[in-house]
């Protein structure tokens, strides 16, 4: 599951994109930001109202805050070979256009389309994605781990 979240800044948005996976979490992302501004202005909440899937911060300031979220189920499995030993990982931006492929795909099948093998160079670095600590032998083995 994943959710978005608006209200605050496009920072925000971007990073909550990255798998919530429990509705308590979401809401208790939205408290931490709601206690976050009103230590940062001093402002207390008006009125909060809301229903499933948003909420609406009114402040003294005058702010207000919308936050709207969904939940949607993602299959995690090879969109190609429908494999459900998919590990996340993340190649470079070249070697992923090289592939001309689409959706979410194994390693394997990732190596079939660009026709070899993948190399510790290959992956983007620096990324939780890529630090094999979740990944299977053979994708540590091209990660080089
Ligand atoms: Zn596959």
């Amino acid at each position: 599951m994943g959710a978005s979240v608006s209200g605050l800044s496009e920072a925000e948005d971007g990073e909550w994109d990255s798998g919530v996976p429990e509705l308590s979490e979401v809401e208790l992302e939205i408290e931490n930001a709601v206690r976050e501004y009103g230590d940062e202005t001093g402002s207390f909440l008006t009125r909060v109202s809301g229903s499933h899937g948003w909420r609406v911060f009114e402040w003294s300031d005058g702010a207000v805050h919308r936050y709207e979220w969904t939940h949607h189920l993602l299959d995690l499995r090879c969109a190609h070979c429908k494999s459900p030993n998919n590990d996340l990982y993340m190649v470079t931006d070249e070697v992923w256009e090289s592939s001309d492929l689409d959706g979410w795909a194994c390693f394997r099948c990732l190596e079939k389309a660009i026709g070899r093998r993948l190399w510790p160079d290959d992956f983007k670095p620096g990324l939780p994605a890529n630090d094999g600590d979740h990944h299977e032998p053979e994708l540590r083995s091209r990660m080089g781990l």
